[in-house]
């Protein structure tokens, strides 16, 4: 599986949590490698109850085996990594979970042909070697050898059907498949990014279905968890394309949230609780004396600061950062911050005073206005100038 930085909600919470609980094992030519905790459970995990039910050399087996699986999972991602390189991309880092790998590639290419070949690098990868151990193994190996796994070629056996099954897993045609971004890619060269997309998350949704009925048909409850899945993420990855379609070109003013109740950096947390009470906002936007941006404090800081630190603690002392901008800097730059982690973006007028914030929430409020106007029945109407194209 894949899912490169994008944007989308569930990457959202997934990439907050991924960066939380991995630890980076090594950095290739620029590109961090870590692993995510829940990953050396599954090892752990693996390797005890391997032990218990088959002794120790079981135990050997099954840890190595998946060590192997981990090394080939980490190939593929490099797959699109090296070909993302090759169209001036970069990639911070690459995050091992037990359910594959996620590359954080700084942006995706627009342009059809760099997210094709982006998008297939990494299932050639996997294919290559799936054809290298069969050719080591001189034959395809049998359902007895896959299943018993005996001694080095029944190790190598299980890798190539592993290999074998990623790449046939990562050709379905849907988000977050490489698959989905790979039928967008050749949908998008003659319907275009935001069609293309659409097309393909409607194709995505209906493959969804279709695995999930097999599930349900064959009593396979993880078939029917990713087919929950790859439905929700095809219509996320269709609403950040629509996004960005709305937002692009348009300046931080434009979107931001200008009508609301700020909190002083010097004032008593005490002071932010009786915010929350009597406004109906959620977060809020820190200002100094000067009326500048200082941090930002969301509902959940507030209850943790008054557990914690107490009422009479600074605000200045338990809000957090979030990344500031110009109010004309345009929404191309802003959409990325959110989608990167940043609880909210703040927006500074001429003079570097608090002028408004944008959240991931009232983008999606813009995003579902835009869509109710185009939806309207009277091709004629005039909609507002605000929508865009
Ligand atoms: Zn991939």
């Amino acid at each position: 599986m894949d899912k490169t930085g994008q944007p989308n909600t569930m990457s959202h919470t997934a990439s907050a949590m991924g960066r939380r609980w991995s630890f980076s094992i090594g950095t290739v030519k620029g590109t961090a490698v870590r692993i995510h905790a829940t990953f050396l459970l599954l090892l752990a995990w693996a390797g005890l109850s391997g032990w218990l039910s088959a002794g120790p050399a079981a135990a050997l087996h099954i840890v190595t085996l998946l060590v192997l699986v981990f090394v080939c999972v980490v190939l593929h991602e490099f797959g699109h990594i090296f070909a993302a390189r090759r169209f001036g991309v970069r990639t911070p880092e690459v995050v091992l979970l037990p359910i594959g790998g996620v590359s954080r590639l700084e942006r995706i290419p627009d342009e059809p042909r760099a997210e094709f070949v982006i998008a297939i690098a990494g299932p050639l990868v996997t294919l290559a070697i799936a054809l290298v151990l069969l050719m080591v193994l001189g034959r395809m190996p049998t359902v007895e050898e896959i299943q018993q796994g005996q001694g080095w070629h029944g190790l190598m056996a299980q890798l190539a059907y592993v290999n074998i099954a990623l790449f046939l897993f990562n050709l379905i045609p849907a988000f977050p498949m490489d698959g989905g971004r790979v039928l967008r890619a050749g949908l998008a060269t003659w319907l275009g990014h935001t069609q293309g997309t659409r097309v393909a998350a409607g194709i995505g949704q209906a493959c969804a279905v279709f695995l999930g009925l097999m599930g349900l048909l064959s009593g396979n409850i993880i078939l029917v968890l990713v087919a929950v899945f790859v439905y929700f993420a095809a219509g996320s990855e269709n609403g950040i394309v629509a996004l960005r379609d709305i937002t692009a070109g348009k300046p931080a003013r434009d979107s931001m949230i200008d009508n609301f109740v700020r909190l002083h950096a010097t004032d008593p947390v005490a002071a932010a609780a009786s915010a929350l009470i009597h406004s109906d906002q959620r977060e809020f936007p820190v200002v100094n004396r000067e009326g500048c941006l200082a941090g930002f404090l969301s509902r959940d800081g507030i209850i943790r600061a008054l557990a914690g630190p107490g009422q009479d603690t600074a605000i200045a002392e338990v809000m957090q950062e979030i990344p500031q901008v110009s109010q004309w800097t345009r929404m191309d730059e802003i959409v990325p911050m959110l989608t990167g982690g940043a609880a909210a973006v703040g927006v500074a007028d001429d003079d570097g005073r608090c002028l408004g914030y944008i959240t991931w929430e009232n983008l999606m409020e813009e995003l579902m206005i835009s869509r109710a106007l185009r939806g309207r029945p009277s091709p004629g109407s005039t909609a507002p100038a605000k929508t865009g194209h």
